[in-house]
């Protein structure tokens, strides 16, 4: 069969915010720079739009790429292209989690990447030999260009137009063994590293000057990988940036000559895993965070002093975890500079080690859409704790955390670390973090 177009779809979650999309399709972007120049492409996002799956038909293949929470509504869209007669490929976390759920309603899954396996599946569906399912057999490696993006990709998506913040991936993989990770399932455990000639020349085809790092632990390169990073960063402090994000975990307080460096490469945030400040829970926390508060607040002291802004990351809900968890994390947060607090209810994703044991236990509350596996809704019961306690006391943690006022003071603290000129520039940046973490703590009532 001779393909007339491939399309890529991006399921609905939180719609247009103030006209444009949080999420941008950044890995879609990447596997549509993937389709050979003759073939046309398109990136769908339901965010922005409502899908045209009436102008789509036998000779087209689809892609939809859907994490946990999104594969019920994944599943719905595929139903409904495949009454079109098109033929629908899913892939993305949770198809890589549990290809074989995924495997009974599409028409082909890709398991991993799909860097490699993408390519393949266009020249199958071409020629008529699509398979039941493509598996990734190795990480591809991210040192000889795989992916670049496309002008004609760029120029679809228009993301300067449509998205708030663009996305962008610089590392992949982490080594450490959270019970909870699903990244490390799905992207490795060993650090990959994309060229700094590479990372420049995208920033600046992209004309991007603010962007967020969707590396899973970027930060860990400062110890795993420090002349990768040394180059790195004199590399972007050339470039015209005016602040960028991303995921760390607190050891980057122990390299403060990295941390001038990624602040002269106009870092702006780190986002770093506390996850949670009880100590007994650190046997799950992979060996990156002990539940000790006085490390934290010398971390976030040590991180502030170099002119880079600390988001706080939280989890509850471990097995040692009570009300008093809460009420301490509470009396930290408080009492504590963090710039903005991000707050989760453990989550039991297919894969983990943490479901498994759950699983084992008769833990998992049975016939939950997979849709409220969302970090805001209770899918298991807890061990010192009822179903009910959890949820209650998430509730009163969360309703403190984004509480209007508390957000302003976060966000006027910040604001106060810079010199006046710069404040209608950094005011976006400042209570933007929270005002996102709140609309996801509304997600605990849909
Ligand atoms: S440090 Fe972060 S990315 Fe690494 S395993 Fe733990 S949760 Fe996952």
């Amino acid at each position: 069969m001779a393909i007339r177009q491939v399309v890529l779809i991006q399921p609905r979650r939180d719609g247009r915010y103030f006209g444009r999309g949080t999420s941008e399709p950044y890995t879609l972007m990447r596997l549509a720079s993937l389709v050979p120049q003759e073939i046309p492409v398109e990136i769908w996002d339901e965010d922005l739009m409502d899908l045209p799956i009436h102008t789509l038909g036998k000779q087209d293949l689809v892609g939809i790429s859907a994490k946990t929470l999104l594969i019920d509504r994944a599943k719905l869209i595929t139903q409904a292209i495949q009454r079109q007669g098109a033929t629908v490929v899913v892939g993305g976390t949770h198809t890589t989690l549990v290809p074989d759920e995924v495997e009974q309603w599409a028409d082909s899954i890709a398991v991993g990447e799909a860097y490699t396996t993408w390519p393949q599946i266009i020249k199958d569906f071409d020629r008529g030999t699509l398979q039941k399912a493509y598996v990734d057999e190795s990480w591809a490696p991210l040192d000889s260009g795989v992916a670049v993006l496309q002008d004609r990709v760029l120029q679809q998506v228009n993301e300067h137009k449509n998205y708030w913040t663009p996305y962008l991936e610089i590392t992949r993989g982490c080594p450490r063994n959270c019970t909870f990770c699903t990244a490390i399932r799905v992207s490795g455990r060993t650090m990959r590293l994309r060229p700094v000639e590479e990372v420049v020349e995208e920033i600046e085809r992209r004309k991007i000057s603010r962007f967020f790092l969707t590396d899973d632990n970027f930060g860990l390169n400062f110890k795993l990988n420090p002349e990768y990073m040394e180059s790195l960063m004199r590399a972007l402090a050339k470039l015209p940036l005016k602040g960028w994000t991303c995921q760390a975990e607190q050891m980057v307080a122990d390299f403060p000559e990295m941390l001038t460096l990624a602040r002269e490469a106009h870092m702006d945030k780190f986002f770093i895993g506390f996850e949670s400040v009880n100590p007994a829970n650190r046997k799950e926390l992979g060996g990156k965070a002990k539940g000790n508060i006085e490390r934290y607040r010398q971390v976030i002291k040590t991180v502030h002093a170099h002119g880079i802004g600390v988001v706080g990351l939280f989890v509850f809900g471990f097995d040692h975890d009570t009300f008093d968890t809460f009420q301490q994390t509470w009396d930290f947060v408080r009492s504590s500079e963090l710039d903005s607090v991000s707050a989760t209810v453990l989550t039991p994703y297919p894969g983990t080690e943490q479901r498994q044991a759950l699983l084992a236990a008769g833990r998992i509350i049975p016939h939950n859409t997979w849709e409220r596996y969302d970090t805001t809704h209770v899918t298991y019961v807890p061990k010192l704790m009822t179903v009910d306690e959890l949820t209650k006391s998430y509730d009163w943690l969360c309703r403190k955390l984004y509480s209007p006022p508390v957000m302003v003071q976060r966000g006027l603290r910040q604001l106060l670390r810079h010199p006046v000129p710069k404040w209608p520039k950094r005011a976006i940046a400042a209570f933007s973090t929270d005002i996102g973490y709140r609309r996801e703590f509304g997600y605990r009532y849909s």
